[in-house]
């Protein structure tokens, strides 16, 4: 008789590396100067939800502004999808930082006299995406906030919670590999601010990789990881299991 052998568990291949940190930093000039970002070695493999929590002060914006290409470092390297990003020439960074990221800032950042649908096309300009297909994902990422029949409003007409979605559907609508936003619930009451964490956590489980930074409990409870930033450097944060 054969006796068939036990299944062996498959590890799960590894997920591909996004986001891979190695030691970097951002001084700014100054007397005394500051060293806003100490050495940050971080990987973010694709898929991820990574919460970024730590006091004021301690760098977690500079960070998330090196993560975005918004802003260069001084030191160390950053590779995004395994290029070397570090140290771009500008319109390269702005190419990469159009095709690649999406970022959501806490004071949502509309152009309030301009509609929902203009707001969110207009994300789409400078990448060379064509007008019809601009209109064609800004409908898309709309509708995959919820706000596709706020179309033709203008953001001040919206709840503090549909404006920062109409901004995520804006940060979507270049179809990112990164998604990154800091606090993005800092404006908004308790109510609308929920609606955002919900659509986090569906795009989360539609496999985007996300990093968020956070002082609110509520956000940070729903990544898969939670790190720490504290003068410039990041440790993680160890679970508490109750
Ligand atoms: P956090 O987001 O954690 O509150 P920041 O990244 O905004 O912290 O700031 C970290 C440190 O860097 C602070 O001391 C801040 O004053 C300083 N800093 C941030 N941006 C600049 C800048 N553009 N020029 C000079 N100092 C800055
Ligand atoms: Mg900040």
């Amino acid at each position: 008789m054969i006796i068939a052998a036990p299944e062996r568990e498959i590890p799960a291949p590894e997920r591909e590396i996004v986001v891979e940190l190695d030691g970097l930093t951002r001084s700014f000039p100054g007397s005394p100067e500051v060293h806003a970002v100490r050495g940050v070695d971080l990987i973010i493999r694709s898929g991820e939800y990574v919460s970024i929590v730590g006091p004021s002060g301690s760098g977690k914006s500079t960070l998330l502004h090196l993560l975005g290409l918004l802003d260069l470092p001084s030191g160390g390297t950053y590779r995004l999808d395994g290029e070397d990003v570090s140290a771009l020439p500008e319109r390269r960074r702005s190419a990469v930082r159009g095709s690649r990221i999406g970022f959501v800032f806490q004071a949502f950042h509309l152009l309030p006299s301009r509609t929902v649908l203009d707001n969110v096309m207009l994300s789409m300009l400078y990448q060379g995406v064509p007008r019809r297909q601009r209109r064609e994902r800004a409908v898309e990422a709309l509708d995959r906030v919820g706000l596709d029949h706020r179309r033709e409003f203008t953001p001040r007409t919206l709840s503090g919670g549909e404006r920062q979605r109409v901004a995520i559907a804006r940060a979507l609508a270049g179809r990112p590999s990164l998604l990154l936003a800091d606090e993005p619930t800092g404006n908004l009451d308790r109510a609308n601010a929920s609606g955002v964490l919900e659509l986090f956590d569906d795009l989360h489980a539609d496999g985007l990789t996300l990093a968020v930074i956070t002082h609110d409990d509520q956000v940070s409870r729903r990544a898969d990881r939670r790190v720490r930033m504290i003068d410039g450097r990041l440790e993680p944060v160890l679970e508490e299991r109750s």
